[in-house]
């Protein structure tokens, strides 16, 4: 089946052209009759190792431009539900305008994947709008010319990773449910004998138990669903996790390839450790992947039963993590007892508490405002007498939070004023724990002829 890509955007940005372009023009009418769908068009493709069809809404155009009838809005956002993806296109020649906005929110809200593209960025006087893309909340923006056919490369090259992604995704996310209706998907990821077999039996409950190597485990089972307080959960059946006599299996180590994929599937990861022998190598390199992966961290400290003088144990373990991970600064540290069963709300609530903030957007005015009083609390170095300029900040995504700081000469900022920008989101944004990304281009504020 080939990816469904639908292309989004409001009337005149260049949906048809770069269709035509995308499909070589061998695009067929195929849907005449008239009402909500006589207008759309599909075409197919071969992107990479993948066969895509490209949904085209055109024909939008007859409405007259910045108006936004019901009908139109109707047909973008059937076509968004229907498709895997959506490649969404904005006029970098025209900046971005609120009917952008109002195509662009469906988009947001449906969790799919997107492809974002400034179209017309041929020339100079597109900057400014390319630099308003990224306040649209999609991603990256694509920077092509679907007219003169510029930037074409790069927008495969983001398609392409877009189907990998849903032919990677496909049967754990079926098109149609959107992203407050999906599971949180969690891996419970520590060194053998840790205790993850008995917690995720705790999770599962008794009756969900499989005790056989055999029982309805199929090869290619990955995860088992889960409910927690309401909430849908999708475990990683991390190497036959639900086997209970598998005692002769065990391994020395960890597998780097389990962990690995694991961390892959999930979104969130609780790192369990043993309470008698907590923060081994092995442990801080598993954590420390998964926050250089982006994926929300908790680290659950397992055995707790076994413990003595447990206050005190525990704020010197939470110290201990504050110096071990400083990369993420506030990150939950759980004690649980699988065996016992204790401790599991408290595990569940920090993984929807880090899932939250790793699913956050900041609005881009704050960040800038944000940004100015950081730059007057500590000016940034001056490199060979002259000083780096940081202009204009924005999220282009979440999952986890990731920030883009346009500045004058990106490669020669100190990696530790970076950190200071990093810290300082995560404190005045209240974003303990999570992973953080920022991301230095270089540029122009978009807004200077504004400032005059
Ligand atoms: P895995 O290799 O990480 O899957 O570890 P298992 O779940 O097989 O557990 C390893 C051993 O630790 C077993 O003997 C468990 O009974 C024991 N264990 C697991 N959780 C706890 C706990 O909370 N308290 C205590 N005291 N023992 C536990």
């Amino acid at each position: 089946m080939p990816v469904e890509i639908a292309i989004i955007g409001r009337p005149n940005v260049g949906k048809s052209t770069l269709f035509n372009r995308l499909t070589g023009r061998r695009a067929a009418l195929v849907d005449a009759t008239p009402g909500l769908t006589r207008d759309r068009r599909e075409g197919d493709a071969e992107i990479g190792r993948h066969a895509v069809r490209l949904i085209d809404t055109a024909g939008l155009e007859e409405a007259e431009a910045g108006s936004l009838s019901a009908r139109m809005r109707e047909q973008s956002e059937a076509a968004i539900a229907h498709a895997d993806a959506v490649l969404f296109v904005m006029d970098a020649r025209a900046g971005l305008t609120p009917v952008d906005e109002r195509f662009a929110a469906p988009i947001r809200k449906s969790g799919k994947p997107v492809i974002l593209v400034a179209n017309k960025c041929e020339g100079r006087a597109s900057d400014a709008g390319f630099y308003d893309a990224y306040a649209l909340g999609l991603g990256e923006p694509v920077a092509i010319s679907a007219e003169h056919g510029e930037g074409i490369g790069d927008l495969i090259a983001a398609i392409e990773a877009v189907c990998d992604q849903v032919a990677g995704e496909g049967e754990l996310a079926p098109p149609g449910t959107d992203a407050a209706s999906r599971p949180l998907r969690l891996a419970i990821v520590g060194r053998p004998n840790a205790g993850k077999s008995t917690l995720v039996n705790a999770l599962l409950g008794e009756d969900r138990m499989i005790t056989g190597p055999e029982a309805g485990i199929t090869r290619d089972t990955i995860a088992v669903p889960l409910k927690w307080n309401e909430q849908d959960i999708l475990l990683h059946d991390t190497a036959g996790l639900r086997r209970k006599s598998r005692i002769h299996e065990r391994a020395e180590k960890l597998s780097a390839s389990d962990a690995i994929n694991a961390i892959r599937f999930a979104e969130v990861v609780v790192v369990l450790i043993d309470a008698e022998i907590p923060f081994e190598k092995q442990d801080l390199q598993i954590a420390d992947l998964v926050v250089s992966e982006g994926r929300g961290l908790v680290i659950a400290v397992n055995k707790w039963d076994l413990v003595e003088e447990k206050q005190s144990r525990l704020a010197e373990l939470r110290r201990e993590v504050e110096r071990l991970l400083p990369q993420v600064k506030g990150v939950p540290l759980v004690p649980v007892s699988a065996s016992r069963g204790g401790g599991l709300d408290k595990l569940m609530q920090a993984v929807f508490g880090i899932y939250a903030m790793w699913n956050r957007r900041l609005p881009t005015a704050a960040l800038n405002r944000w940004l100015e009083e950081a730059l007057e609390r500590h000016t940034p170095p001056a490199v060979t007498g002259k000083r780096i300029k940081l202009r204009y900040m924005t999220q282009p995504n979440a999952r986890p939070p990731t920030f883009v700081v346009f500045c004058s000469r990106p490669e020669k900022l100190p990696e530790a004023y970076r950190r200071y920008l990093i810290n300082g989101i995560r404190d005045s944004f209240d974003l303990p724990g999570v992973p953080l990304r920022l991301n230095l281009r270089k540029g122009k504020n978009p807004y200077a002829d504004k400032e005059g």
